[in-house]
């Protein structure tokens, strides 16, 4: 008998444990690689109790964790910085729709899923840097325009693998086809300063040190450059300029990409899902964001941080964001017959 209530006094116990557990925690499966994203988490723990548990890796890996685990993973939240991992995930079924409309009102309605399966927190412009040495701004105008010949031997660029890069050629061909996107990618090959290497931040410095003249990077890097405690960086940010592509009157605007968050399917802490979502896309969540990562608030009313506004403000590619995923693999296609490495 003694062992039979004892029995029951263990189950009660770690039912209660575990539904502990769902009340305080969520777990976030994210690609993001920011400083900024510590602040959030910690803030929103202090202010709602909920322990924030992180998972990192790319975003490959974590759709292929979440795909392995299936209805049992422990995942609560996927976030990327490229739209075209939430694409692929919503494609896969991974995630549920947000049914919760009051979380899409304080964002741009351009930057939304118009289906609904991920939020965006921030979005970032892929832009075109240039040697304030070298270059002068009259010399750019648009994407299209990195295929001249006369970028020959000073165009720096990371290698093809990355998300940042395929999200822009996958912007090219929704934009101006399968057929011209290829050869401006060949032609754009062909005027590489070097074969492509390192991140976003090394082809900035690669410009300071002289091996290239224009790169194309993402806007916040500058921020991040700048704003760093190594002088080597501060300078590799100083060497450059800002160009936003594509902003004649009839052109689309500059390539934009977000990083986003989507529920999992099959979230076990759901409740701390929404509320954590609640919270990054709220009014002082947002301007950590943007006075942290350089990024820029998914909230129109606020305004990008002082070094970023510098470069004033520019026109969007009014792209459907979606377009960035379905077009992916074609985009990877044509970096392999181009010889985009
Ligand atoms: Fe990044």
């Amino acid at each position: 008998m003694r062992l039979f209530i004892c029995f029951f006094v263990a189950l009660f116990l770690t039912s209660c444990s575990s539904d502990n557990k769902r009340l305080n925690e969520i777990n976030i499966y994210s690609q993001r690689h920011y400083k900024v994203d510590e602040i959030q988490y910690k803030k929103f723990e202090e202010l709602t109790g909920i322990k924030v548990n992180v998972t990192k890796a790319n975003a490959d890996e974590l759709i292929q964790r979440m795909i392995n685990e299936g209805e049992n993973s422990p995942a609560d939240l996927f976030i990327t910085v490229d739209v075209g991992k939430l694409w692929q995930g919503t494609d896969l079924g991974l995630f549920q729709k947000i049914n919760d409309d009051s979380i899409f009102n304080n964002i741009d309605p351009n930057l939304l899923d118009v289906n609904k399966y991920w939020v965006p927190l921030t979005y970032r412009s892929r832009v075109i840097v240039y040697s304030n040495e070298r270059v002068n701004k009259n010399e750019l105008s648009t994407y299209e325009d990195l295929a001249n010949e006369k970028w020959k031997n000073r165009l720096l660029v990371r290698s093809s693998s990355n998300a940042y890069n395929q999200a822009l050629m996958s912007s090219l061909i929704a934009n101006i086809g399968l057929e011209e996107t290829s050869k401006w990618s060949e032609a754009v090959v062909s005027n590489f300063a070097r074969d492509p290497k390192g991140s976003d931040r090394d082809q900035v410095k690669a410009i300071a040190a002289g091996q290239g003249d224009i790169a194309i990077v993402n806007s916040y890097y500058i921020g991040l450059l700048l704003s760093s405690e190594k002088e080597e960086e501060i300078n590799a940010g100083k060497s450059v300029s800002v160009f936003f592509p594509n902003q004649g009157e009839n052109e689309r605007g500059a390539h934009i990409n977000v990083s986003g968050i989507a529920i999992t399917k099959n979230a076990p802490n759901k409740v701390n899902a929404i509320k954590l979502i609640k919270y990054l896309t709220s009014l002082s969540a947002q301007k950590t964001y943007v006075n942290n990562s350089y990024e820029y608030s998914v909230n129109p009313s606020v305004k990008p941080d002082e070094i970023v506004q510098k470069w004033g403000e520019f026109k969007k590619d009014p792209l459907d964001l979606n377009m960035l995923g379905i077009k992916r693999n074609e985009a990877i296609r044509i970096f392999d017959k181009t010889g985009w490495k």
